[in-house]
């Protein structure tokens, strides 16, 4: 056998987006130190971790072969209740790309008021590439590698990118399991069978729809005559599609991992749902032209909706926006430099911790209700969904305008003050 050597090896093309990703995060974060005037070390509690997890998730194979994943799980803040966020399922998982997600959940927790910290997980691999048993034995593996951290007063797993229903009641099942009995407050996002609350699947989109049409409001665009672009049509951005459609907005350009479309007149959704759930992609749809995934970004229109990854808005293609506002659906699709360039261009940004924090908010409904072990109605969930985005909006509306700051900024600053609140009443211990 040949003696193997450690080389010195380069960084990895997801190691580098999560490092652009982190410093994206960061800078966000030092621009609301400064505006709230706190000293270096409390900036310095707020940037670091409190907990970092790196697993290693071996998996057998169907075919009897084993392959290693690297998983994570990161705890960024516990200072206003347990740690909360989803956990991702994809190739481009990375420690710090983790570590920038765990961040920003601690702010759209802290920026809805939920009694939680932040936290995010994930696995490199892609779900595409395993069959549904695979994938049970890897979501079952990373659970009880993760379990000496998690719990429902420790830190709430629930969905992310590549994750779902499945997912958590695999995750649910392995912590009862291992614990002796059923646990259904461990992670939200589940079947409604097993304790999901009802309107946790559309609750990111419903959330995103009503921040999106009181951003229109604002800005004196009446929803059936907005232009609308959305990137992303997954979990997100198909629902948010549908739900615009069915207020009167005009579709315009949708897009996928595979391809993206444009119709002047608008997308009909509902064919195009169809034809998605048939072929799996919406390329290839009748009622549109294909366009290139770059050119979706940059087309004139009234809203457009990142809903897919981070770092789609950069340096590089910011100038080229030609939406009035920009309501993002996904985690951090703006980079700091873009955001820069879009404040400079007047183009209103409805930052993630306030647009998609739908999801958040109803996996906050869903732990409630195993606690009070109690079922609220459709409508209950609804109207309570509605009155908490609307009642942040407002808020970051006004903090926005009184200290004329970009709605990234004060939504920033305000998220960052209740999590420094907490920690200064707390005191530092010892
Ligand atoms: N993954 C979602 C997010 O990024 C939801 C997290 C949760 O429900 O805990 O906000």
């Amino acid at each position: 056998m040949e003696t193997l050597t450690l080389e010195a090896v380069g960084k990895t093309p997801a190691e580098e987006k999560g490092i652009e990703t982190l410093a994206s995060a960061q800078t966000q974060l030092a621009r609301a130190v400064a505006l709230l005037g706190y000293d270096e070390g409390t900036h310095e509690m707020l940037r670091r971790p409190r907990r970092e997890l790196q697993v290693s998730v071996p998996l057998r194979r169907d075919d009897g072969t084993v392959r290693v994943f690297s998983g994570y799980r990161v705890q960024h803040n516990l200072s206003r209740g347990p740690a909360k966020g989803g956990v991702r399922f994809d190739a481009g998982v990375s420690l710090d790309e983790v570590r920038a997600l765990a961040m920003w959940m601690t702010w759209k927790c802290a920026l809805l008021d939920l009694p939680y910290g932040g936290a995010k997980g994930g696995v490199a691999i892609d779900p595409r590439d395993f069959s549904t048993s695979e994938l049970e034995r890897v979501t079952r593996r990373y659970t009880s590698e993760i379990m000496p951290i998690i719990g429902p007063q420790r830190d709430i797993p629930a969905p992310d990118i590549g994750t779902d229903e499945t997912t958590m009641a695999w995750m649910m099942d392995t912590f009862s399991v291992n614990n002796g009995f059923t646990v259904s407050g461990v992670v939200t996002g589940k079947p409604i069978s097993i304790g999901g609350s009802l309107g946790r699947s559309s609750a990111t989109s419903e959330g995103l729809f009503h921040v999106a049409l009181a951003a229109l409001k604002e800005e004196g665009i009446r929803v059936d005559q907005a232009r609308v672009a959305i990137q992303g049509f997954g979990k997100v951005g198909a629902e948010a599609a549908r739900l615009l459609a069915e207020a009167g907005a005009r579709i315009q350009a949708l897009s996928d991992r595979y391809g993206a479309i444009y119709a002047a007149s608008g997308i009909d959704v509902s064919s195009l749902t169809s034809h998605v759930a048939r072929t799996g992609t919406l390329v290839g749809f009748g009622g549109a032209e294909p366009i290139e995934h770059a050119q979706l970004l940059e087309l004139s229109g009234d809203l457009l909706i990142p809903a897919a990854v981070e770092g789609v808005l950069t340096s590089d293609n910011a100038s080229a926006v030609s939406a009035r506002i920009i309501v993002e659906g996904a985690n951090g699709p703006t980079t700091a430099d873009a955001d820069r360039i879009l404040e400079e261009r007047g183009i209103v940004v409805v930052p993630d911790i306030l647009a998609n924090a739908g999801g958040v908010l109803v996996s906050y409904f869903e732990w409630v209700q195993a606690h009070q072990a109690y079922r609220w109605s459709a409508r209950e969930v609804d109207e309570r969904l509605r009155g908490r985005m609307l009642e942040a909006w407002s808020l970051v509306r006004s903090r926005s305008s009184r200290d004329s700051l970009s709605l990234r900024d004060a939504a920033t600053a305000m998220a960052v003050e209740r999590v420094a609140d907490a920690h200064r009443i707390r005191g530092l211990y010892p």
